[in-house]
């Protein structure tokens, strides 16, 4: 239970507290967010070094050396179809070439004039030209189909080797799965070595000192920590199980809070409230709302909580006690005591005159 009455402040002052705790809370799961990226960054399991355990080497190097055949083949094939195409080109020119020699002979022959020698000859080396260029044409035909056969031969035995390497692929995918598991697992008890003791420090200090007017700090601290083991875990555990865990503590949580505000406002503390009223009527403030308490030589002045120290009250003391109620909120500030009929303070245990006592609330 609180020994002083706490000052509530103005709004201004409330809303700075409210904002910078929060603010607080932001910066510090800041700092967590870093210290929980930095365990992250630890390297887990290296797939290629796992894949190699599992794999023959023979076989990885004869797929290789399989497909590096087959690259050099394409590249041939390719070459021999474009050396096919300009001896193609080439034959076709030959022929158009001979066609029309053919022709000028018919002409001549109809006419009657005979080839001469060097026509003659042009033809023939035409003629031998086109044989030998279909020759080769024929050959390189025969070479490319070789080479396709080839390379089907060759692909075939690739995707045979490639087959036999997926079935050995298999158990090293399950091996890296199992080694990423138990990494996650290790990332997450490394994150929660860290996180926990501070959420633990942190409720310990919040539970001890909740009465303490640096408790905003405290769970400032403390929230967001919480908010940070939460996201961990809910990170890193299964959801499923995780859910009733959250759901539970959040309704405890809830139920718990809900009963402390329903019992603070049933039962407000008496002798806190006591306290606060004590105080306001020191400051000739009304103890609910806060305004000015304005009798006797005070009537014609206005103060704060801050000013009313400052003020000068003018001599006059002869003015008579008379009730009195907040112009503010209504309530009875001093009013006639039922035992001895002067004024008293309505909201303070006792008579100033008598001493009678009354019930406060
Ligand atoms: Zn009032
Ligand atoms: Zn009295």
């Amino acid at each position: 239970m609180p020994t002083n009455p706490k000052s509530k402040g103005t709004w201004i002052h409330r809303f700075a507290i409210r904002l910078f705790t929060l603010v607080l809370a932001v910066l510090i799961f800041w700092v967590l967010g870093f210290f929980v990226d930095d365990i992250r960054s630890i390297p887990g399991p290296d797939y290629d070094s796992i894949e190699q355990n599992h794999l023959n080497k023979d076989l990885v190097s004869q797929r290789i050396s399989l497909d590096t055949q087959i690259a050099a083949l394409t590249r041939q094939i390719l070459n021999q179809t474009e050396k096919q195409r300009v001896v193609g080109d080439s034959s076709r020119n030959l022929q158009q070439t001979i066609n029309q020699l053919i022709d000028l002979q018919k002409l001549g022959l109809q006419k009657g004039i005979a080839f001469s020698e060097t026509e003659q000859a042009n033809f023939t080396s035409s003629l031998n030209i086109f044989l030998d260029n279909q020759k080769k044409y024929q050959e390189l035909n025969q070479t490319v189909s070789d080479m396709l056969e080839r390379k089907q031969a060759l692909v075939l035995e690739s995707e045979q080797a490639e087959q036999k390497l997926e079935t050995q692929r298999q158990p090293a995918r399950d091996e890296f799965n199992r080694l990423s598991e138990r990494h996650r697992l290790e990332l997450a008890f490394f994150q929660l070595a860290v996180l926990l003791p501070m959420l633990i420090a942190a409720a310990v200090v919040v539970i001890k000192k909740r009465s303490s007017i640096y408790i905003p700090l405290f769970l400032a601290f403390g929230g967001a920590t919480l908010v940070k083991v939460v996201l961990v875990v809910f990170e890193y555990f299964p959801s499923k199980y995780f859910k009733y865990i959250l759901i539970g503590s959040l309704l405890i949580v809830v139920a718990k809070l809900l009963i402390y505000f329903i019992r603070t406002i049933a039962f407000p503390k008496t002798q806190w409230l006591v306290k606060q009223y004590r105080e306001a009527y020191e400051r000739f403030l009304c103890p609910v709302c806060e305004y000015p308490i304005r009798i006797g030589p005070r009537r014609f002045l206005f103060w704060t909580r801050r000013t009313v120290n400052k003020i000068v009250v003018p001599g006059d003391h002869s003015v008579l006690e008379e009730a009195y109620t907040c112009p503010s909120c209504g309530c009875n500030l001093f009013e006639e005591c039922p035992s001895c009929h002067k004024v008293r303070h309505s909201m303070l245990p006792n008579c100033s005159h008598c001493g009678t006592e009354k019930d406060v609330k």
